[in-house]
Formats: C-alpha cells, structure tokens, sequence
C-alpha cells in the first residue's frame, strides 16, 4: 500500500483518487477551493425566493465510457446526479434555432457540483489549502502550502489541476510534465449569472449560439432535475469575447451579458441576482492525447482535461485512468 497526495479535487482528481482508494492505497486530497465542484462549481445566492443555484461552470455532461456510466448510474442511484430533459437548440447564422443532438445529457443534483461531492464522499478532501511547492523525493514527498503548512510525507504525487497551474508546481522535479503543460492553451469565459421574480419566456432550456458576436450559451435551470428556489439563467461568453474583456470588472461585464440575453429574449424585468464570474482558464484549446502522464522516476503523474480533451467526461477518464495505472 502505497500513500498518494492528489493536488485538485476536481473531477479528475477524485476519480483518480476512488481509483486509488479502491485498490487499498491512501489518498490525502488537497484542493484551493472552499468546497467540491473545480469547474463543475454551484454558486448558492440567497434571494426573497429562496436559495438560487447557478451552474456557472459545466451545463451537463455526456457518458459514453462504460466505466463512466457505470459510476454515474450509481451517483444517479444515489440522488447526486440526475438526466436533464430539457430542449438544446443551436442558433447559426440566422433565422430559428435548429435542436441539438438528443444524446442523453446529465447533471449532477441538486447543483452541478453533487456529482464532484458524491465521488468525494469517503475521501474527505481538505479544502482551502492551495498548494504552492513541492520538495523531496519519491517515497517521501512534501507539499507545502500557501498559508505555511508542510504536508506529508507520501510516496507520490498526482497534480489534477489545469495546465497552467501545473508547470510552477512540477517543473522543477520533472521538466518532462512542465513542459507538456506549457504548451497547452486554455481559454478564458466569463460566466454571466442571473435571477429574476418571474421565469422567462424561453422556448428552449439551452441555446448555443455559433455567430453571435458576445454569447456562446445560454442556459437556464427551470428543468434541470432536483432544482429548488427561483429559476436561474447562466450566460456564458464567447472565447474571443471573454478574451478581450478579460480584465473588466464582474459589475461590467454582469451588464453587458445582461444585454445581450435581452437582445435573444426581449425586454428583460429587474434582475433578482446579477452578477459575474471569470473562469481564466475555461477550457483546453488543445490538448495532449494521452490520457494521462506519469514520471516513474519521481513518482509524479499528472491528469485532467488538458490531457484528454474539454469535457466533464473526459477528464473522469484521465483521472480514473491514471488511477488505475498507479494501481497497477
Ligand atoms: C464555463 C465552462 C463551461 C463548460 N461546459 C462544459 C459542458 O457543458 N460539458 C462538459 O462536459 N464540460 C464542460 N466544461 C469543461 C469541464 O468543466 C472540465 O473539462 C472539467 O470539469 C475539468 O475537470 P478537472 O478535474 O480536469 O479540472 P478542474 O475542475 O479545474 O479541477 C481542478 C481543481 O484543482 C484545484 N486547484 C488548482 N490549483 C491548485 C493548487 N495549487 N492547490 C490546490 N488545488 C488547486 C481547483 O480549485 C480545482 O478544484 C466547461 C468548463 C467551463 C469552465
């Protein structure tokens, strides 16, 4: 039995670690944030109506794996995760929407975020504990964090964290992973997140717009299983837009995405809740194909989506493979 810090307690972070835990390793997660989500985070607002849930991250996912449909049916089982039935259209150049493919799309209950909490029940991950360096060797790593903290010792090291924060993290102990994760480019999106007393009159309950020169989705809960309090609308920004904006403050851009869903949806009533929030680096424009990386000489692998592709799915699957891996 071996014991294996994971840095990241995203999705790819716990999968690899229940595939670590299931072959009778220990497993520390540490991850920056105040709870589970990454980027399938819920933010809760309290409002008159109730407590509102915006999915400002992830909308759905998809399953394809069978070693991931068999972990969702069984978070499905459980209450975390539930299959949204709502009507996904695409908005082209012109003219009405045409409907989006109608694979099964799932979301996790009663936020995105209970799906992350649901594969990190048992593990009890610590949050708020952001990871600054690293120093020792393999079979006796320690991990220091931001406040001061010195974690460990443990024999490895997995960073599940996106590929930007990965290179000030291992560079220095195994260049190899460094520098994969320099090449890689993720780009930004603002998320616009409102509330209003009354839902809106929406045909639909997302929309991808593929010319629009501001929007990239719009997205609403009214139909998202488990959902309690007032229906909330999650505005997400297109790349080259989010990209030029990227320094404005959330009062700045809350208005300008507030706009632009008027322009789609007509006059819009007094929001209940307004406001934004900066993902820096949204999803992977590129990605290296192989799943996962691992350095055996120091102990160190490596996963996420920069490693396998810009989906919920497909950064289950790096984790639980690399999981599976260092099983092995
Ligand atoms: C706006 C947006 C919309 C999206 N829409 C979809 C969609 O509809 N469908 C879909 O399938 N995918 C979508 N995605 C992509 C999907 O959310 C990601 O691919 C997936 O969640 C990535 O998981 P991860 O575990 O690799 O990374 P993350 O979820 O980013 O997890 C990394 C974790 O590491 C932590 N961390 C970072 N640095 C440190 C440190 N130094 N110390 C400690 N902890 C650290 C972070 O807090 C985070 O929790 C979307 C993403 C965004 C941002």
């Amino acid at each position: 039995m071996a014991s294996f810090a994971i840095i990241g307690a995203g999705i790819s972070g716990l999968a690899c670690a229940n595939a670590l835990a299931a072959a009778g390793h220990q497993v520390a997660l540490f991850d920056k944030g105040r709870g589970p989500g990454g980027r399938m985070s819920t933010r809760r607002v309290d409002t008159p109506l109730g407590q509102a849930f915006f999915d400002h991250g992830a909308q759905f996912f998809t399953e394809r794996d069978p070693d991931f449909q068999k972990t969702i049916a069984r978070l499905e089982a459980q209450g975390a995760v539930g299959l949204w039935r709502g009507k996904f259209v695409r908005f082209g150049e012109a003219g009405e929407p045409d409907a989006l493919g109608d694979e099964p799309r799932y979301v996790g209950t009663p936020g995105m975020n209970g799906i992350v909490r649901g594969l990190a029940a048992g593990l009890n991950p610590s949050w708020g504990k952001r990871v600054s360096t690293l120093s020792g060797r393999k079979g006796a790593w320690h991990l220091q964090v931001e406040a001061g903290e010195i974690l460990g010792p443990y024999d490895q090291i997995v960073c599940a964290v996106p590929a930007e924060q990965v290179s000030d993290l291992l560079a220095a102990h195994t260049p190899a992973i460094g520098e994969q994760a320099e090449a890689i480019r993720s780009l930004p999106c603002w998320a616009g997140l409102f509330a209003f007393e009354e839902p809106l009159a929406l045909a639909w309950d997302m929309a991808r717009f593929e010319a629009h020169p501001v929007l990239d989705v719009i997205s609403s809960s009214m139909n998202k299983p488990g959902r309690t309090g007032p229906v909330t609308y999650v505005v997400h920004g297109r790349a080259e837009w989010s990209t030029a904006h990227l320094e404005e403050s959330a009062d700045e851009i809350a208005d300008a995405l507030l706009k632009a869903l008027a322009q789609i949806c007509g006059p819009l009533p007094q929001p209940l809740v307004q406001s934004a929030h900066r993902w820096r680096y949204a999803r992977v424009e590129t990605h290296h194909g192989p799943g996962y990386v691992y350095d055996e000489d120091q102990g160190i692998g490596a996963c996420g989506d920069w490693l396998s592709g810009p989906r919920v799915e497909s950064a289950w699957l790096s984790g639980h493979h690399l999981g599976q891996a260092l099983s092995a």
